[in-house]
């Protein structure tokens, strides 16, 4: 009901004013705003004389009462004061404050000033500037410098600073507390990946090759895998057969002995849940080169790190590791991705009595060089 009454108002002083304006006006002499009260942004507002006004009844468009002698108006709309008027205006969407002339307005909103605009743009989470333009790197926004600068090795994102590891790596701040570097704990990580891996598997694992713990640097090359395949490698299971050979003073060959020596390569400074999948991936190969030598020597590269990977994210979702069980079931490459999902097509994620099975029977060197494409939907 007043929502009604007040909106009737509003429509007479419109007709009031359009149909009086200017004749009016210019016999009296200029609308010369009073100074002091209309200067500066309000100039645009039209005095008007209540004499002219034929609507003597006519009322204020915001609190309703008469207008007086000397009242505003702009844009069609009539205001008793000053502070009627103001309350026509828009508000600063920061500060609050109410905003006129000249200013800036951005999705709707308006901003009494470039420091209150700039309060509501996103900030670098590392510097903390405001952003007009900004980056966002694992779920957090960086400004241009600090999204193209270093990462940290453990978390991906943008470090300041950090720390620089003995091989180059650079880790953050947040990361280091939580990275294994101590061999104590990198060999109880690896105890722990050993009993979860012959859980899930369901079968007794060989003997533990020993663990090193090393750099970068330290890891070799990965031969085999396709220069176009852009992994990082967090671990290495390395084994090579030594043949010694004995001879007496003649040079004559008395003995000879071989032996397999097998060991596992894994990064210091990876955090905690990266150790236990790599560690994982890597006890596979052992156990794939010691108990399934027939694939192992003879399956294509895809295969062994796939199925690898698919060990690791048993494990890994036994542990409740989600990101790790992402990262693995959704990596991109044609070897370490697409031949996981071969595995975990064909046997379903928890498939390894199935695989074990195929493993003893199957033939790895009648695999395709490449992991088969999934068939299409
Ligand atoms: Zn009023
Ligand atoms: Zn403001
Ligand atoms: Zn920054
Ligand atoms: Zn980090
Ligand atoms: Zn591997």
């Amino acid at each position: 009901m007043a929502w009604k009454a007040v909106i009737a108002r509003v429509s007479s002083v419109r007709r009031g004013a359009a149909g009086l304006a200017r004749p009016g006006v210019q016999r009296c002499g200029p609308p010369v705003p009073r100074p002091g009260r209309l200067g500066g942004p309000l100039a645009v507002l039209v005095l008007f004389l209540a004499a002219l006004a034929a609507g003597a009844a006519d009322t204020c468009d915001i609190c309703g009462q008469a207008l007086p002698a000397r009242f505003l108006e702009s844009g069609g709309r009539s205001f008793c004061s000053q502070a009627c008027y103001r309350r026509t205006l828009p508000v600063c969407a920061t500060c609050g404050q109410v905003v006129s002339g000249r200013h800036l307005v951005q999705g709707g909103r308006h901003y009494c000033s470039d420091a209150c605009f700039e309060r509501t743009l996103p900030t670098c989470a590392l510097c903390g500037k405001a952003l007009r333009e900004s980056f966002t790197v694992e779920g957090r926004t960086y400004c241009r410098a600090h999204a193209e600068g270093p990462r940290c090795d453990a978390c991906s994102r943008p470090v300041e600073g950090g720390e620089t590891l003995a091989d180059g790596r650079v880790v953050c701040a947040g990361c280091r507390p939580s990275l294994v570097f101590d061999r104590g704990e990198a060999a109880e990580l690896y105890a722990r990946a050993r009993r979860m891996l012959a859980v899930a598997l369901g079968e007794a694992l060989p003997p533990a090759p020993p663990l090193h713990l090393v750099g970068l640097d330290a890891l070799p090359e990965h031969r085999g895998l396709e220069a176009a395949v852009s992994v990082r490698e967090l671990g290495r299971y390395q084994r090579e057969t030594v043949t010694t050979t004995t001879r007496n003073l003649f040079g004559r060959v008395l003995r000879e002995e071989t032996e397999v020596s097998r060991r596992i390569l894994m990064l210091y400074g990876l955090p905690a849940d990266s150790f236990l999948s790599t560690a994982v991936h890597e006890l596979t190969h052992d156990l794939l080169a010691e108990r399934y030598p027939r694939f192992d020597e003879r399956a294509p590269e895809w295969a062994k790190e796939g199925l690898c990977q698919y060990t690791a994210a048993v494990v890994c979702r036994r542990l409740g590791c989600g990101d790790v069980v992402a990262e693995i079931e959704n990596a991109p490459d044609a070897v370490y991705g697409d031949g996981y999902r071969w595995w975990a097509r064909r046997f379903g994620p928890a498939g390894w009595d199935g695989i074990r099975r195929w493993l003893e029977q199957g033939d790895g060197a009648a695999l395709p060089d490449r992991a088969p494409a999934p068939p299409p939907r």
